[in-house]
């Protein structure tokens, strides 16, 4: 058996330590480039979700390495994700590749049947060796989590342009190579101290822009045109509102732990939506409600093309834009995307809060010279 998985983001590396642990064969995808999202794209249906398009993919390539077992994720709507994995198999099957898929279906959805996939993936395995794969796997998403907020602050900051982007590179191969559960500490440790020699402009005080919307998008920078980059080289600090660990939590680790952040999120929507409309379109709300509550300057929200739960949020937060003044902007992505046109509808974006921000310095000012 060599198992596989899709991209996500930094996932490959949480996934990639817990299935070294165990001594289980796999097989990482290749990165994904436009070969990927082109290959994706020829054998999905049109108007699939774009994620779908790109796992598969991902899954074509993976399977032409030599994988034969495929773990996804599975969904209970109500938009389309539940049907992602069947969808996938059935077009992995009529190219003609013969591979298992193991679908992990949420623990609402069948438990048991979660159980059943994930003892028929470890069986054989001693428990011991689980729970430490488990554990240096959940500090390597801990550890990226940390290394990532590092990232949005030194990047709107850094005096020369692409040095936290080189660093960042740098560190993820670092936490990917760490073996050891010490030595992830004193991984962290010293890239942390590399950051701190990366030279900041000085008084330059950078926007800061919420990111919410539909998890892959958020996740998974070629699916979003690599946005936390142009956003920092730009000179404005990110805020991103799902995180792996967050991710990890709600799907991986059965939904133990994510309680608080989500009440906040939703009582923070309930003027304007009330309920789940799936995906994270309840979220995309919520967030943009505590982001303008938490003074950031601007929200892009990000989504599929056709993404339902996210076209629900779209049609909502203009109404949340006016009411808690705070811009916010969708982008919808796909294969079509152009990058010019996307740089330039973010460049735009930022420089309109700029000009608010500035806008708002000078009527404070005049406030205080009339005082
Ligand atoms: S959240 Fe959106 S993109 Fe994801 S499966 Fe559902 S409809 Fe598709």
């Amino acid at each position: 058996m060599k198992i596989t998985f899709p991209h996500m983001g930094n996932l490959y590396i949480i996934l990639a330590a817990f299935f070294e642990n165990l001594g289980i064969d796999f097989i990482v995808p290749p990165p994904i480039t436009k070969k990927t999202i082109e290959l994706g794209a020829m054998y999905s249906p049109e108007f699939a979700c774009f994620p779908l398009k790109i796992n598969v993919g991902n899954f074509i390539e993976a399977l032409e390495m030599g994988a034969d077992t495929i773990i996804m994720a599975g969904g209970i709507g109500p938009c389309r994700f539940g049907y992602y994995a069947q969808v996938e198999k059935e077009i992995l099957t009529d190219l003609g590749y013969k591979c298992n898929m193991v679908v992990l279906e949420p623990p609402k959805g069948n438990l048991k049947e979660v159980l059943f996939q994930i003892y028929k993936l470890l069986q054989g395995k001693d428990l011991n060796n689980i729970i430490k794969a488990a554990k240096i796997a959940w500090l390597k998403a801990k550890a990226l989590e940390e290394i990532e907020k590092e990232v949005f602050f030194y990047r709107a900051r850094e005096k020369v342009k692409g040095m936290t982007t080189k660093l960042y590179r740098k560190a993820l191969r670092i936490i990917h190579e760490t073996k050891e559960i010490d030595s992830i500490k004193s991984s962290i440790e010293r890239i942390n101290k590399e950051f701190k020699r990366i030279e900041l402009k000085k008084d330059h005080d950078p926007l800061r822009i919420g990111l919410v919307g539909e998890i892959y998008t958020l996740l998974e920078p070629s699916s979003n045109m690599n946005i936390e980059e142009t956003l920092g080289e730009l000179g404005a600090e990110v805020e991103k509102s799902i995180r792996l660990t967050e991710w990890t939590n709600t799907n991986l680790i059965l939904d133990m732990l994510r309680i608080k952040g989500e009440l906040k999120c939703r009582t923070a929507a309930k003027p304007y939506l009330n309920y789940f409309v799936g995906g994270h379109g309840l979220e995309s709300v919520g967030e943009t409600v505590l982001y303008a509550n938490s003074g950031v300057d601007g929200v892009i929200h990000l989504a599929p093309f056709t993404c339902m739960p996210e076209i629900v949020a779209q049609s909502i937060l203009p109404r949340v834009s006016k009411e808690k003044n705070i811009p916010v902007i969708t982008m919808m992505l796909d294969e079509h995307s152009a990058e010019a046109g996307f740089r330039t509808r973010i460049e735009a974006f930022v420089d309109l809060l700029e000009k608010k921000r500035e806008e708002k310095l000078y009527d404070e000012q005049k406030l205080l010279s009339w005082d």
